[in-house]
């Protein structure tokens, strides 16, 4: 395990990588080298000194991605204040949730994107942000001022003072299943994560890794940035936010060697007419994580994107996140049925959530795991942190997984999405697994509705290739039976064209189960 701070880590890199490429922003053509990334963070890091932020103060960043995040991610490590990623898609009482929450000191900014106005967001809430005493707008006069702050701070000197057990960075959970809550992260908990995610997927200096997934994320800010300058990698942004078209673009011209994403974004980018003539050559690896993958999109990724190597990781971002992650020499079958083994210095039990006991291998049970990766606790909510980490340190995720006799883990659902129908125990992943191979169908999502005859029935929803005519929930009976277990087949179908989501790109099957309520009325 590395025992130095992300300050300390980060100056490893530039010492010894100082002339290679660190940082490639494609939105604007800017670039830097590690040595020029480290005076831009230097140079944030004193400005926030110079605002009088000082180790423990909380430092929001609220911003599509883009090399400022990247500057600032480093710039509080350095003084020890805390960062809080404040979701891009949040609207204004949720950013007034956040603010209040964590206490944020000083918020640094884009000051709009797209259909966001986050400047005039910002001048809403602030009356009922009492801690709130700088805003920072990336590209604004505020911005430079803060960057041209002169000070004489010795940052080496203030990196002395810090632990890496100090509290560094507060992540809020994507509120997949109800009000995401702050996950408290130490240096020692996201660095390690990173340098261990880099670890596997034998990153180098020589590695250039594609991130469109969001920084606001532990995905875009610890499996890409902290992993990619634990092992003096360069971090490619192909965009702002999410793009397909950037995205494979930004791979070619970049030679990339590893690109990310969520299971829809890899669906999306092999969508694109160019997919199969660019150059992809130096495209070699990269992760899938998130949410489950289907089984024919990660045989797409390897043979049309050429990623032989890519793995899928499994993790929380109470857990640093990743806790679970295929390795590159797994064969493609376990890439595509498992999230792989443990990861290093970690330990994993699978326990049947009722008595709390290890069930054995090949059953079905609550995920847990323990080690230097379990956050410090969620950010003033004592009473939640009690309930998922308990007196002997495991935390429980609520995600129900399986493990096979060779330690390999399959992801069979949550706990909250399970399905009890009669009595019986369904994992909506396996039927959608089948949905999925219908030949009109892109793409399928199941849950339970309530039931007065069985408690809970099954409901698909379903989106349809192009061009093709709406299945049916006669014709899905007639495809489901005798190919799965007959209390399997979806009772209800209906067809849609996008599923309620997180920005992180999970689907919210609450608001499914809301929606299907009001449906079945
Ligand atoms: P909230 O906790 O607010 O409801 P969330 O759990 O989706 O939201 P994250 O911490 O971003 O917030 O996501 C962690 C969850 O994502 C895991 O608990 C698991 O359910 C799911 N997950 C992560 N990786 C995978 C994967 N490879 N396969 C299946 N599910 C995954
Ligand atoms: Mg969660």
């Amino acid at each position: 395990l590395l025992g130095d701070t992300i300050g300390d880590n980060f100056d490893r890199a530039v010492a010894a990588h100082g002339d290679r490429e660190a940082l490639v922003e494609r939105a604007t053509g800017r670039r830097w080298t590690y040595r020029e990334l480290a005076a831009e963070v230097d140079a944030v890091a004193r400005g926030l000194l110079g605002l009088g932020v000082g180790k423990g103060d909380r430092v929001g960043i609220w911003a599509p991605n883009g090399a400022e995040w990247v500057f600032t991610q480093y710039a509080t490590a350095k003084i020890g204040a805390i960062l809080v990623n404040i979701n891009p898609a949040y609207r204004v009482h949720e950013l007034r949730y956040v603010l209040n929450q964590a206490g944020i000191r000083t918020l640094i900014a884009a000051p709009s994107f797209k259909t966001s106005d986050y400047a005039a967001m910002i001048e809403e809430a602030r009356p009922d942000c009492a801690a709130l005493r700088d805003v920072v707008l990336i590209g604004d006069e505020s911005w430079d001022s803060l960057v041209r702050a002169e000070s004489t701070a010795d940052l080496a000197a203030i990196g002395r003072t810090l632990s890496a057990d100090d509290p560094i960075n507060i992540q809020y959970t994507s509120g997949t299943t109800g009000f995401p809550k702050g996950a408290t992260l130490s240096h020692h908990n996201i660095l390690n994560n990173g340098f261990f995610i880099g670890e596997l997927c034998h990153y180098t200096e020589r590695d250039r890794i594609c991130i469109p997934v969001p920084f606001y994320h532990c995905f875009g800010m610890v499996l890409g940035n902290l992993a990619a300058t634990s092992h003096g990698a360069c971090v490619v942004i192909p965009a702002p936010a999410f793009d397909a078209g950037a995205t494979l673009a930004a791979v070619a011209e970049e030679e990339c060697t590893s690109l990310y994403g969520v299971p829809t974004m890899f669906i999306a980018i092999l969508a694109q007419p160019a997919v199969d003539n660019v150059d992809l050559s130096a495209l070699r690896t990269g992760i899938m994580a998130g949410s489950p993958c289907p089984v024919e999109v990660m045989k797409q990724v390897i043979e049309r994107l050429g990623m032989t190597e890519v793995a899928i990781c499994c993790g929380m971002t109470e857990t640093s996140p990743v806790s679970a992650q295929t390795r590159a020499d797994d064969s493609i079958d376990r890439r595509v049925s498992t999230v792989g083994r443990v990861h290093p210095h970690l330990e994993v039990k699978i326990i049947d959530p009722e008595t709390g006991l290890t069930v054995p291998r090949g059953v079905p049970g609550e995920f847990c795991t323990r080690g230097y990766s379990v956050m410090l606790g969620y950010w003033n909510q004592p009473d939640k942190t009690a309930e998922a980490i308990d007196s002997a340190r495991w935390m429980h995720t609520g995600d129900l997984a399986v493990m096979d006799d060779d330690g390999y883990l399959t992801i069979t659902g949550r706990i909250k999405d399970m399905v009890i129908r009669g009595g019986e125990n369904i994992y909506p992943r396996e039927i959608e697994e089948f949905l999925y191979t219908h030949p009109r169908i892109l793409d399928a999502q199941v849950i339970g509705v309530p039931d007065k005859r069985y408690g809970e029935e099954l409901m698909a929803w379903v989106r349809m290739r192009e061009g093709v005519e709406p299945v049916t929930a006669e014709e899905i009976r007639e495809y489901c039976a005798g190919k799965i277990a007959h209390y399997k087949i979806p009772r209800y179908v209906h067809v849609v064209t996008e599923f309620p989501m997180t920005v992180t790109g999970k689907i919210r099957k609450v608001e499914m189960r809301q929606a299907a309520v009001e449906i079945l009325g």
